[in-house]
């Protein structure tokens, strides 16, 4: 921030810090709450974010004010809970105090000022505007690209381009078409919106949530089979093993899901890891949620095959039916990606293109909420294919051709 601007900044913050305390006005904004409960989308994914939990969730009433501790301490856990440069010192922070860390690398970055005599002010809320300027500044400062109608808000004024561009990118609808009320109190249901809003700006990369198979160890206990079921299946099979290779399906599972990561990274996806070891303990069930809760545009599962007759070979996908109990409505758009990934998978690695298989029977595919397919990427207990598939060159091709198979997916979705 410039220096004049963080001069500015702190003086008009510091007079917050003075008369908005905690009950002062009440943030009542029907623009911003044209929903009822209109806070509720944004609290539910705060909640799937881990940056609330769910007493807090279902405790928050509307008018529940934010103070700035609060408020920095959920930006900053937003952003991954980086570690600040150095813990700062405030006269009202003790050392153990849990915001301290959020606070010190709010500061750091320009994004929330500490207060005249070395004060923070941890406790009183913050009004909208500046928590708005906290966000605009945690995006990069981006220009607003015309002039903002609110009437209420003044060329001056240091938040200015900071409403202007929260208008502009839908993170505030303002507390009417004309007004912001840039001096009213931040409730956290607010707060949540503008923060939920601020974190998806942007982001216009597809999501790929990729779940390697199996883990170190199986987990016999049961989990149903899909939602509502009363079938059971166990938390998590031990997988296959390569009958010349040694290697378990869980290492050849991750070994590929890593290099297809990096791979999707490159090509502009965002990619999420159900696990990136192999010491974890993941369900069927909690590998599905993690999707689920990302929104992600696909799950894809990453498994290889075995048989108890050495000869089969080949790579096939999975999905629901058509007639699923749980997700039929996933069937077409998990067709559709089972399709693309088996192709390009065959494509790129020669190897033989087994029929797809529809099936209910799969826990991790019943419980998902969001397109998903198991890619069979070859049978471990064909030796030849197992080597194969044990061969770094050869899981290049893998790698890529299951890039490919997502690139055609999303070409038409
Ligand atoms: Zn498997």
């Amino acid at each position: 921030m410039r220096p004049l601007l963080r001069r500015i900044f702190s003086l008009l913050t510091a007079l917050v810090c003075l008369t908005s305390m905690p009950g002062v006005g009440s943030a009542v904004t029907p623009s911003d709450r044209s929903t009822i409960p209109w806070y509720a989308d944004s609290v539910q994914w705060a909640v799937s974010r881990g940056l609330i939990d769910a007493d807090a969730a279902a405790r928050l009433t509307p008018d529940r004010l934010c103070t700035r501790a609060e408020a920095v301490d959920l930006l900053w856990r937003c952003s991954g809970a980086p570690a600040p440069a150095s813990l700062l010192e405030f006269r009202d922070l003790r050392p153990e105090d849990p915001c301290r860390e959020a606070v010190s690398w709010a500061v750091e970055n320009g994004l929330a000022a500490g207060f005249a005599r070395g004060y923070f002010c941890p406790d009183v809320s913050w009004k909208r505007a500046d928590v708005l300027y906290m966000l605009w500044r945690w995006a990069d400062s981006p220009e607003a690209d015309a002039a903002c109608p609110f009437t209420d808000i003044r060329r001056e004024c240091y938040y200015y381009d900071a409403v202007c561009w929260g208008l502009q990118a839908g993170v505030t609808a303002g507390v009417s078409a004309e007004r912001f009320s840039p001096n009213r109190a931040c409730t956290l249901a607010e707060l949540l919106c503008f923060l939920h809003a601020a974190s998806t700006l942007g982001d216009t990369r597809r999501l790929v949530v990729i779940d390697p198979g199996h883990q170190l160890h199986a987990d016999g206990e049961k989990e149903p089979l899909g939602p509502g079921s009363n079938q059971t299946k166990a938390k998590t099979s031990a997988g296959t093993y390569g009958a010349a290779s040694g290697l378990h399906e869980y290492q050849l599972n991750l070994t590929i899901s890593l290099a297809l990561r990096d791979e999707l990274e490159l090509r502009g996806y965002r990619v999420i890891l159900t696990r990136d070891n192999h010491a974890v303990t993941l369900s069927n069930i909690d590998r599905a949620r993690i999707a689920n809760e990302a929104q992600a545009d696909v799950m894809l599962r990453i498994h290889a095959n075995g048989s108890t007759n050495p000869a089969i070979h080949g790579a096939k996908a999975v999905n629901m039916t058509r007639s699923s109990p749980y997700n039929p409505e996933l069937y077409a758009d998990s067709r559709a990606l089972s399709e693309a990934v088996l192709s390009g998978f065959c494509a790129a690695t020669g190897a033989k293109q087994l029929p797809i298989w529809d099936t209910d029977t799969m826990t991790g595919i019943n419980w998902s909420t969001v397109p998903v397919t198991i890619l069979e990427m070859g049978y471990m207990s064909n030796a030849a294919e197992d080597l194969q598939m044990a061969d770094p060159a050869y899981q290049k091709k893998m790698v890529q051709g299951i890039a490919d198979g997502l690139d055609a997916y999303f070409d038409n979705h």
